[in-house]
């Protein structure tokens, strides 16, 4: 998961840092929301940006429902014509399975609830910069578009660790926008490893008092 475990390794925002010189970018599809990584054309492009906001509120409510449930505060939103087709948050510890990201939990819903793996004319939405696993799904799963949150600098595979979507070899290019409700998600996670943190700290020092009895 991101490295907003480490002490001192927070989320930076790097909108800035989007492609806005790249050839063919015409600034943020939404203004004010995100950045595009490449494209001209932004997913749903005929909404407002309250839209992005909208669905992206829904992938925040994902991963808040992660984080109640002890697990890494991650969330995501599968939307097509306009209406939620598959949400998921991260479940690893509750299901014992380092495979379930919150973005793979989405698409599967999403494809169970289309009968059809490929999920084409879809946008994922998603709190935070895929990881290389969730990358890849993606990338066979073949949404139209990628809108994530907060970047995730350490295991990050669209801009960060790697920028899978800029490699025209797979048979898939996924569209990419991020930076949407970007501050919110990285809060979500830095508060979720704040606390972690602090009961690690409690659970030693318990710990180091009962040697000194024993
Ligand atoms: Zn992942």
């Amino acid at each position: 998961m991101p490295d907003y475990e480490s002490v001192g390794c927070a989320f930076k925002s790097r909108r800035a840092r989007s492609s806005a010189t790249r050839k063919g970018f015409k600034g943020p599809g939404v203004q004010g929301v995100g950045f595009e990584h490449q494209n001209p054309e932004t997913p749903e492009s005929q909404n407002p940006s309250c839209e992005h906001e909208r669905w992206m509120k829904a992938a925040l409510v994902e991963a808040e429902a992660a984080a109640a449930e002890g697990e890494v505060p991650v969330g995501c939103v599968v939307v097509r014509d306009g209406r939620i087709i598959g949400r998921g948050h991260n479940r690893t510890e509750s299901l014992k399975d380092p495979t379930a990201h919150a973005e793979v939990v989405a698409i599967g819903a999403a494809a169970t609830a289309l009968a059809n793996w490929r999920l084409s004319g879809a946008t994922v939405y998603v709190t935070i910069e895929p990881c290389l696993m969730c990358t890849g799904a993606l990338v066979l799963a073949r949404p139209d578009w990628v809108v994530f949150g907060a970047r995730d600098e350490k295991f990050g595979c669209l801009g960060s660790r790697y920028d899978i979507a800029a490699d025209n070899r797979f048979n898939h290019r996924l569209k990419v926008m991020e930076g949407v409700l970007a501050t919110q998600a990285g809060e979500l996670l830095r508060r979720f490893f704040r606390a972690r943190r602090a009961r690690l700290t409690v659970d030693n020092r318990r710990l180091a008092n009962d040697r000194k009895r024993t």
